[in-house]
């Protein structure tokens, strides 16, 4: 199926190809395409109306960028928009100020709550994080001899009362408990129910009411579907949480819920479930996930072709203006970026004639250098970055980047005159001298 799918994607973006520039009569179909993909995936109908709707507002105000096919600024769009809407990047679990930092765990009976808790403690375990996990569900003994048991397995303590207690008052007394021994984070594990209920909400209301929870994070089966969607809605509207963690990944679910789940609360997915054993939690990554979400490795592929494609474009851009007198720190900046998108700095400078004898010594120095270069430049006004003499006519200034940087003044002095060297070098290369190879500022 998952074949399909991405074939299906890539006839749309073929007859995108043939075009000159991306128009509304041409998207249509693949955007019909994005649909039945995101669908298939099984991201919620609403979820996918307005996340097409805003690829087709991006798409049609996109600069067309010459060089790169419209199919592939397409691809490279939807892509972009899907990991901006799972968040772009990892959001690690909170840590309080004061500890104990405390994570109320909720979901549906069989999601993988309970696993869950005790995937977290062994997570922060590696983190050097000690946890308590704590036993709330009073319905079901074997819940909590379950917890008991993952946690034996893992050495993390476990704190429980038997089920005659109210869950509000073990769960208050796991956290006093957690204080007493000192641990950094206590974990919560609650009790589900088949489906939404009412008594259910009520008493995961209580008590975080009572504990006052740093994370609150729904569980989530990847297998849901669909319905991730009103379930992500309801458990943030009467609880509020701060997270999501999705399970059972690795079924063969293409995790559209993920993408419910982050558009529906706004809140990050942090981890991702992706077996029964204990060591199989993942933190989430959005780029891997649309990926998934899109059809698997195919997909990729082709994105990063784009990005090529859209970075070779760039470079011809950068060449252009490298030789012109404009040329200033903030292309400096981008035209470093771009050589460390295109891979690495080494590789690079092996392709050039007569750079192939470096060493790896000299080849990682020179990465070091980079480094430097760009901390330097980071700190300097947006203002000095847009005309480098200001720097070279003012040590007041040289030493304020130096300061603000943690380098010396003679290393910022050596960038800013390396770098008019190497500009005015350009220059007349551009206007057909040969002056010897230039060297980059900074090595
Ligand atoms: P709870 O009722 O939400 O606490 O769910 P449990 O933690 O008891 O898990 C329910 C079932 O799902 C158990 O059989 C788990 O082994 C299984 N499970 C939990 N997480 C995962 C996962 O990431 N992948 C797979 N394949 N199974 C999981």
């Amino acid at each position: 199926m998952f074949d399909a799918l991405a074939e299906s994607l890539e006839d749309a973006w073929k007859k995108l190809r043939g075009q000159d520039k991306i128009r509304e009569s041409n998207i249509q179909e693949a955007l019909r395409e994005v649909r039945r993909a995101l669908l298939g995936a099984d991201v919620n109908l609403q979820v996918v109306k307005d996340f097409v709707a805003e690829v087709e507002t991006k798409a049609l105000g996109a600069d067309v960028i010459a060089g790169v096919r419209p199919d592939q600024q397409f691809i490279k769009i939807v892509y972009d928009q899907l990991v901006e809407v799972m968040g772009e990047t990892n959001v690690p679990l909170a840590k309080a100020e004061t500890s104990p930092t405390v994570v109320l765990m909720a979901g549906l009976q069989g999601t993988g709550k309970t696993t869950a808790t005790a995937k977290l403690a062994l997570h922060l375990q590696k983190l050097e994080r000690r946890a308590l996990l704590v036993a709330t569900d009073v319905y079901r003994p074997a819940a909590i001899d379950q917890l008991v048991t993952l946690g034996q397995q893992i050495n993390v303590p476990v704190f429980a009362m038997g089920t005659d207690a109210d869950p509000v008052e073990i769960a208050r007394q796991g956290v006093e408990k957690a204080k007493e021994m000192g641990v950094d984070t206590v974990i919560i594990d609650t009790a589900g129910r088949l489906q939404i209920d009412e008594n259910m909400m009520g008493e995961l209301a209580r008590i975080k009411e009572i504990v006052q929870p740093h994370e609150t994070l729904l569980v989530v089966d990847a297998m849901t579907g669909q319905e991730a969607a009103n379930l992500t809605r309801t458990f943030h509207e009467q609880i509020g949480i701060t997270g999501a963690i999705l399970t059972k990944l690795d079924g063969d679910t293409r995790g559209g819920a993920a993408l419910s789940v982050r558009r529906i609360s706004g809140q990050p997915i942090k981890f991702v479930g992706v077996g029964e054993k204990v060591e199989a939690l993942q933190p989430f990554y959005p780029d891997r996930m649309a990926s998934r979400i899109l059809g698997m490795g195919d997909v990729l592929t082709l994105v990063e072709k784009a990005q090529e494609e859209i970075d070779l474009v760039d470079a011809a851009k950068m060449q252009e203006k490298m030789m012109s007198a404009k040329f200033d720190f903030t292309d400096f900046l981008k035209q470093m970026r771009l050589l460390k998108n295109m891979g690495s700095l080494g590789g690079m400078l092996k392709m050039i004639p007569g750079m192939g004898k470096l060493s790896n010594e000299q080849l990682s120095q020179g990465e070091t250098q980079l480094k430097r270069a760009e901390s330097m430049i980071n700190s300097m006004t947006k203002e000095e970055r847009g005309n480098p003499d200001l720097l070279s006519s003012s040590p007041s200034r040289r030493r304020r980047v130096a300061r603000g940087c943690g380098y010396g003044e003679s290393d910022v002095s050596k960038l800013v005159s390396d770098f008019t060297k190497m500009r005015s070098l350009m220059q007349q290369m551009s206007q057909g001298a040969m002056p010897s190879m230039p060297g980059m500022p900074g090595l």
